[in-house]
């Protein structure tokens, strides 16, 4: 991990609204994100979304229009939270389970722009006309329902703060993993050679690059048509214009 240079540009920026502001950075202050947070590659802010509500008991939420369970989250609150950020150029994403399924692609498009704006849903989500009304993308992570959008808000920043550069030891590494070009990794080993009578398979010891790289992508092939059909067609689709080189069909 490098530090930014001097008169570089402003380092990439996550801004979080959330009424649990105490959760942040949480995971995001240790490790790879942690490391690269406090050496200012970059920038990590949690608004308390109940700062900005106006009423003696400070609600965010109240009951749904029309009838039902649970609560919404109020629009006239949550707007005045997001216009007292400054935006700049980010996109403003809402956490949904309703919304665009995360990519790896949308994660490295995110990274290579100036930042994101993130807000957390709680309760049975917010009110429809602030999502009109400042432009909220609505991004899932996936088709199950979390309590609050905060949990998605940290693999949506740690997603994208993985890829900034200077964050991973090795570049490569992002380069060569899973969904970088449409197919799963392949298995990964290490010492011992042997382990409860399995051993690393031969050709990844025999030091033969060309080899390895087969195998590897042999692998690779061979795990995403197993586990992800909808992957292995996808790939196949483009290996069929052209652009992919596969060893199997
Ligand atoms: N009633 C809503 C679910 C609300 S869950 C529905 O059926 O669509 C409460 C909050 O958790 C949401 O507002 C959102 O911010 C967050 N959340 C839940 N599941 C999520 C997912 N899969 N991806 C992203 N955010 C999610």
């Amino acid at each position: 991990m490098s530090t930014p240079a001097p008169g570089s540009d402003p380092p990439w920026q996550a801004t979080v609204l959330t009424i649990f502001p105490d959760m942040f950075p949480g995971p995001l202050g240790l490790s790879l994100a942690g490391r690269a947070l406090d050496i200012g590659l970059w920038r990590f802010a949690a608004i308390d979304i109940r700062d900005f509500a106006l009423d003696r008991h400070r609600s965010t939420d109240d009951t749904p229009a029309g009838g039902g369970p649970g609560m919404v989250m109020k629009p006239d609150v949550l707007a005045r939270a997001l216009d007292a950020v400054e935006r700049g150029d980010r996109p403003c994403l809402l956490m949904s389970p309703r919304g665009t399924p995360l990519t790896q692609a949308r994660v490295a498009d995110l990274a290579k722009g100036p930042g994101i704006v993130v807000v957390c849903g709680r309760f049975e989500g917010v009110d429809e006309r602030v999502i009109a009304g400042r432009g909220l993308k609505e991004v899932s992570i996936g088709d199950y329902v979390l309590s609050g959008g905060e949990i998605a808000a940290f693999a949506v920043i740690d997603a994208c703060v993985r890829l900034l550069p200077g964050v991973m030891g090795q570049e490569r590494s992002g380069l060569e993993e899973s969904f970088a070009d449409g197919l799963l990794e392949y298995p990964q080993y290490t010492r011992p050679q042997s382990w409860e009578g399995r051993a690393i398979p031969d050709v990844l010891i025999g030091g033969d690059h060309a080899k390895i790289a087969a195998f590897r992508r042999q692998e690779a092939e061979r795990l995403t048509r197993e586990r992800r059909p909808d992957l292995w067609a996808a790939y196949l689709g483009g290996a069929r214009d052209g652009e992919k080189n596969t060893t199997e069909r």
